[in-house]
């Protein structure tokens, strides 16, 4: 079954709800080791796109998927609005025009997503950002489609291995962002922003489940 504008609305529906769900835990993580808003940005970013969908709902997943991004950079701020904002904004390059989306589709836009993060904020994998989140769950996805699982199944796995890369920035030093000015003190929480990657891995793998 392919992927329409209809998932793709869904899944912004879902990552909105989950996020407000998640907001006061976000905000708590962020706050252990940078300055307590990240749950807070994301709510009011996500908030703002839902607003904005009804306007593009009827427009191809591109499209939907850039303007998703271009109300995240005006809405959220911080280091996650411009990051999460470029995510969305080059999947929606990645799709541009598009209606329908092949399995192989999803995880190009989810590679195009990873490619702009990396472009603005410079982090590699292991100092403790978004990253560790979302490029396991790229590698997952890619090899679960690779040994012929639906589309459905692949993106469980993608989201397991997010919760996975999320959990795993416990021990890891911040060398990124406000964490990194924490230093050694950094070491021992869960990264916000590799947190909220992965409640959005999971709305996205909840959408395509279905
Ligand atoms: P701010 O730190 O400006 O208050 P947020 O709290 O909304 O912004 O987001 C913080 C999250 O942003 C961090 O937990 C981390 O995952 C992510 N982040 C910060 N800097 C970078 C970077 N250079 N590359 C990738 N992710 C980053
Ligand atoms: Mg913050
Ligand atoms: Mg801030």
């Amino acid at each position: 079954m392919p992927i329409t504008v209809e998932h793709v609305t869904h899944f912004l529906t879902a990552a909105a709800a989950l996020i407000h769900e998640r907001r006061d835990e976000l905000t708590a993580l962020d706050a252990a080791i940078g300055d307590a808003d990240h749950g807070a940005n994301l709510d009011r970013g996500f908030t703002a796109v839902m607003a904005r969908l009804p306007s593009v709902a009827d427009k191809d997943i591109g499209t939907v998927l850039k303007t998703t991004g271009m109300t995240i950079v005006s809405t959220v701020g911080g280091a996650s609005g411009p990051l999460y904002g470029t995510a969305f904004v080059r999947a929606g390059m990645a799709l541009a025009d598009r209606h329908e989306l092949s399995t192989e589709e999803v995880l190009l836009a989810l590679e195009a997503a990873l490619d702009g993060i990396v472009a603005r904020g410079k982090a590699q994998r292991g100092e403790k950002t978004m990253v560790d989140a979302l490029a396991p769950a790229i590698e997952a996805l890619r090899a679960a489609l690779a040994a012929g699982e639906p589309l459905g199944r692949a993106l469980q796995a993608a989201a397991d291995a997010a919760e996975g890369g999320a959990k795993a920035t416990i021990p890891m030093l911040a060398l990124k962002g406000r964490a990194s000015y924490l230093g050694e003190r950094s070491i021992g929480h869960q990264d916000p922003g590799a947190t909220s990657t992965a409640y959005l891995l999971r709305a996205l793998a909840m959408t395509c489940s279905r």
